[in-house]
């Protein structure tokens, strides 16, 4: 008796810092039979912590996108919990329970199983911010955010209608706050509140509103999408991190193409990132370079969304393979060799793209792997196969090189040869050796025999999309 006395004192304590629930309305109750969610669908261990903080006494649903997915019928990627108890006593409740942020602390409570960890994020409800103090700069975005609050509150601050909606796995029932189950019925992305306000506050939701329409395929809303030309501006105040973190969201979302578009029409163009100016001003770059970022992009779509990895440093490696050949084609005509002008144009492509943005270095080492050894595929000789594929970073070369071949760029034949390389004994590969020998002894002799002919003069073989030679 006294225990549970005292565990309820412990618990109300740290509850004054809760503002006061303000009038943010009751939520609909939706039933199993019309969210029709498929318990299948649900994170063992997400439910495993909502019950675990139930049974402490606390509230705790699944929240945000997953329970968007849920009700989509879509396994969600991770899960998120929101609860009423503070950081601190979600803490106590797991063994494995890591206190994450300063600005406003949530717990990653991770479960070792079979495959990859799982983290499920646990955050406390926010309360709703007056407009006032020190939470807000002058632009309206928030800076600072720290204080807990109800449910109605929490749900409030969220983005979007069906960004807020808060399922309990025990009563297998959906909490809706602003209409959600509605806009997902109607297929409309719909965001909460004043949509400019809300966009002042944090920008990044510009973009978020663009992700997640090309992700569900739903309408913006008119008021939602009216003022994003407008503001697109603000997006230069947001850290460069964060803005970077969402770009890449957006790239690996398995809709990036749907999203690129969603930017462009939504007037969100320029100043995001210098690689995305690049790829959405359609007039600049040629035809071609169009073509092999938009096939680059939907094959990046197709793997995620059959499940396959894609790594960034990959992703902005394709991105930029038409800068990258552009500047090792002028660097050859300008009289360098080979390799040091593709080092040269390495360099050269990292720089005008980064500049301003130091974030982007991590994939760097990646992307210059990846590039440089494309020209080693066309070396099929020898031990200069073995070694190739030897190298640790092979299989990232290696579905490039099947790109380019996808692209029209290369001859897919040479891709096949790689394929069948890798998959054959070492009689096969002697055989497929012997044949690129001949195939190279016929195919490339005219332009061999004319560079040989005229050293300096020689143009490379630089088809319009072409890797030089
Ligand atoms: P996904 O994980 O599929 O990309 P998500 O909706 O889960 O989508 P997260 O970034 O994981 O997106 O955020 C979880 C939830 O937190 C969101 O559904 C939303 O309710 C809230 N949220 C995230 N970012 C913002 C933001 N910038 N403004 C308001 N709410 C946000
Ligand atoms: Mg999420």
């Amino acid at each position: 008796m006294i225990t549970k006395f005292i565990k309820r004192i412990l618990r109300r304590d740290p509850m004054v810092q809760h503002t006061q629930a303000n009038n943010t309305g009751a939520p609909k109750r939706i039933p199993k039979k019309t969210h029709r969610i498929d318990p299948h669908l649900l994170s063992k261990n997400a439910v495993k912590v909502t019950h675990t903080l139930q049974q402490a006494g606390y509230e705790a649903f699944i929240v945000g996108g997953a329970v968007r997915d849920l009700v989509l019928g879509i396994g969600p990627k991770d899960f998120d919990v929101a609860t009423n108890a503070t950081p601190d006593q979600v803490q106590k409740l797991f063994r494995k329970a890591r206190l994450i942020g300063r600005r406003f602390q949530i717990v990653h409570v991770t479960f070792f199983g079979k495959g990859h960890p799982e983290i499920i994020e646990v955050s406390t409800f926010r309360a709703l911010l007056d407009n006032a103090g020190d939470h807000v700069a002058e632009s309206g975005r928030i800076l600072r955010d720290n204080v807990w609050g109800s449910q109605g509150e929490d749900a409030a601050r969220r983005d979007f209608s069906i960004n807020a909606m808060y399922y309990d796995p025990s009563s297998e029932t959906v909490l809706d706050y602003h209409g959600g189950m509605a806009d997902i019925q109607k297929k409309t992305l719909r965001m909460i509140g004043d949509p400019t306000k809300r966009y002042r506050e944090d920008p990044i939701r510009m973009l978020r509103a663009i992700r997640f329409a090309a992700k569900t395929g739903f309408t913006l809303e008119t008021a939602t999408r009216a003022p994003i030309a407008k503001l697109s501006a603000l997006l230069q105040d947001v850290p460069a991190a964060r803005l970077f973190d969402e770009i890449i969201k957006l790239l690996m979302s398995g809709y990036s193409w749907a999203a690129i578009q969603g930017l462009r029409e939504a007037g969100l163009h320029h100043g995001v990132l210098p690689l995305l100016d690049h790829i959405l001003d359609s007039g600049e770059g040629s035809k071609d370079a169009n073509h092999f970022v938009k096939l680059a992009l939907a094959n990046t779509d197709q793997r995620i969304q059959s499940g396959k990895s894609v790594s960034a440093g990959f992703l902005f490696a394709t991105l930029l393979w038409p800068d990258l050949l552009k500047n090792w084609n002028a660097n050859i005509a300008k009289g360098m060799s080979n390799l040091p002008a593709l080092q040269d144009a390495m360099d050269d492509t990292i720089a005008t793209q980064s500049s301003g943005m130091v974030i982007q270095r991590r994939f760097e080492s990646d992307m210059r792997e990846i590039w440089s050894m494309q020209p080693r595929f066309e070396k099929r000789v020898g031990r200069y196969p073995y070694r190739l594929i030897e190298s640790p970073r092979f299989r990232a070369g290696y579905d490039f090189l099947l790109l380019r071949c996808g692209t029209g760029e290369k001859d897919p034949a040479l891709g096949q040869w790689w394929t069948d390389f890798i998959a054959t004994d070492p009689d096969g590969q002697d055989a497929l050796m012997a044949s690129a020998k001949n195939a190279v002894g016929n195919s490339a002799s005219p332009a061999k025999r004319r560079r040989r002919r005229k050293p300096k003069s020689a143009t490379p073989e630089t088809p319009s999309m072409g890797e030089p030679s």
